[in-house]
């Protein structure tokens, strides 16, 4: 397993619009081992395949509380979606930045999981608006699009900022 890099905002390969997955084969669920591996290090409770910059339909999941439900979404699509809920979401894409998103309450998913088998499951909370947001990543939409122009271009400026600042520091490291 292989840690792998995250893309951060504003990043123009988080705009792709991911693939459908033909074949769920070993190649595939050795991106999923390195996605988990990606995700739990930084200690995100979901990642899509469009923030690793793999283009194919995929994201991985684990919003219990011990981080011991890892959750695999292959070809993920809702199926039924009710109420409104609004509450804070951060993303491994954005270091540092939570903007509140209005999403579903609750939801039903298909998709199929790791051994290329098709589930369907609802759900409700936490997990309900990190899978809202997951499918967003493969659609190259951004939890930042719910926002106002301003907003937006005011996380941009930080977060360009920021990257600025840390290559200057790994450049001086060197
Ligand atoms: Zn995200």
């Amino acid at each position: 397993m292989a840690k792998m890099t995250v893309l951060k905002y504003p990043d123009e390969r988080l705009r792709k619009v991911a693939q459908p997955i033909a074949k769920v084969d070993d190649s595939i669920r050795a991106v999923i081992d390195d996605m988990f591996e990606t995700m739990y290090d930084e200690q995100g409770v979901g990642l899509a395949a469009t923030q690793v910059d793999v283009h194919q339909r995929l994201f991985v999941a684990d919003c219990s509380e011990d981080q011991n439900e890892p959750l695999v979404f292959i070809n993920p699509e809702i199926t039924k979606a009710e109420g409104h809920f609004k509450n804070d979401e951060g993303c491994l894409s954005f270091p540092g930045v939570y903007a509140k998103v209005e999403r579903a309450e609750t939801i039903t998913v298909k998709a199929l999981d790791k051994n290329g088998e098709e589930f369907s499951m609802n759900a409700e909370g936490l997990l309900a608006i990190c899978i809202q947001h997951e499918i967003d990543h493969l659609n190259g939409k951004l939890f930042v699009d719910y926002l106002s122009p301003l907003k937006r271009e005011r996380i941009r400026k930080k977060l360009e900022k920021e990257q600025r600042l840390a290559e200057k520091f790994a450049s001086e490291a060197q």
